[in-house]
């Protein structure tokens, strides 16, 4: 299962928040920790994306892993952000390894990851999809179930419901349309971040003036709080709320 992180504070580099903790995404990449079976390492794929100087978003995202693209490293070290969601990916067998298979997807100021899979796919979701307008599902950007999550999140927003309830809505459907999917889900504008832990892992640390959502904790520095499974977290870099999915 992939592992992603969400961060939205005072700008670091990217190296800073992916590359230089102990147990930073680029380590998450080959040794995770906590994969709950799902695969063993991270190395189908990689995606960052940031808003340089607030505007953006910006992705960069390839097929290959994150420690073998020496550009990547070289941007990282010179690129700063105040709001950054990076992901690397272990593909769900028979799923598309492609650049586009790879978090975030993004429309506007969005970006979306997804860390998880659909149980039964694709037949399970099949009356899901079948809700979006035919346009939206022939211009997937792969042929994934994360994908189609984005979709079915982005079809919320583009119909005015806040990203808490977009998600929210999105993890529970799927859950009751196939059961046992693992639905953690990331989603944010540069200024808010909305994280569900919905069959994974999920930790947050917040600071007076930011906040870290991530899959595994990057460090073992005291701060880090496990989301309970079933949780839905909204937050600012200066405010957090989390309360059940079902309550959004
Ligand atoms: N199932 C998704 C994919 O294949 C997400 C992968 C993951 O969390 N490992 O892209």
């Amino acid at each position: 299962m992939c592992r992603h992180l969400a961060y939205l504070g005072p700008p670091l580099t990217l190296r800073e928040l992916l590359f230089d903790p102990p147990h930073s995404l680029l380590r998450q990449s080959w040794a995770p920790r906590d994969m709950r079976g799902g695969g063993t390492i991270n190395a189908d794929g990689f995606g960052i994306g940031w808003y340089p100087g607030g505007a953006g978003p910006v992705r960069y995202r390839r097929a290959q892993p994150i420690w073998s693209d020496p550009t990547i490293a070289e941007l990282a070290a010179v690129t700063s952000a105040g709001a950054v969601l990076a992901a690397v990916r272990s593909a769900t067998v028979g799923m598309a390894i492609v650049d586009t298979a790879a978090a975030p997807f993004a429309e506007g100021r969005w970006l979306f990851s997804h860390n998880g899979v659909v149980r039964g796919w694709p037949d399970s979701v099949v009356p899901l999809a079948a809700e979006l307008p035919v346009r939206d599902l022939i211009t997937l950007d792969a042929t994934t179930d994360s994908a189609l999550l984005w979709a079915l999140v982005r079809h919320r927003l583009r119909a005015g419901v806040g990203p808490a309830r977009a998600v929210a809505e999105t993890v529970t459907s799927v859950a009751a349309a196939a059961p046992g999917s693992r639905l953690n889900m990331l989603l944010t504008d540069g200024h808010t971040v909305v994280a569900s832990a919905a069959g994974h892992a999920l930790s947050v640390r917040v600071t007076p003036s930011s906040v870290l959502l991530v899959s595994e904790p990057h460090d073992d520095e005291p701060g880090w709080d496990e989301v309970t499974e079933g949780q839905l977290v909204q937050a600012t870099a200066t405010q957090v709320r989390q309360r059940e999915l079902a309550a959004w």
